[in-house]
């Protein structure tokens, strides 16, 4: 059973117009994705652990890591990233923690 890891989430993606695919040559098929990774407890996600980028083509499937884009695919990564925040769901385990504190803390006062 899984108490605890990691898991990953697609935070926006887009079609890269400019960007030829360099496995079968076909424009505007690439879709550059930023990925974030959180790390969750009982399924609760907790904590956020990053984005990481994967482009993949639609025409012939052909996907590509970040660390393994050409440069043009890596610029618009980076540009879309730039736009791109943290969902506020990533850290619900932790803010949950907080709020039960909180409620802790407060209801000696009534
Ligand atoms: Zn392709």
């Amino acid at each position: 059973m899984f108490i605890a890891g990691k898991k990953t989430s697609e935070l926006k993606s887009k079609i890269v117009k400019e960007v030829i695919c360099p496995k079968c040559s076909s424009a505007s098929s690439t879709k550059v994705s930023v990925i974030g990774t959180y790390k969750h407890l009982f399924q609760i996600p907790f904590l956020s652990g990053g984005k990481h980028g994967k482009s993949v083509c639609s025409k012939c499937s052909h996907s590509i890591e970040l660390a393994e884009m050409p440069s043009a695919i890596k610029l618009a990564y980076y540009e879309l990233k730039e736009t791109t925040k943290t969902p506020i769901w990533f850290y619900i385990g932790i803010i949950s923690i907080k709020v039960l504190v909180l409620i802790k803390i407060f209801s000696k006062y009534f």
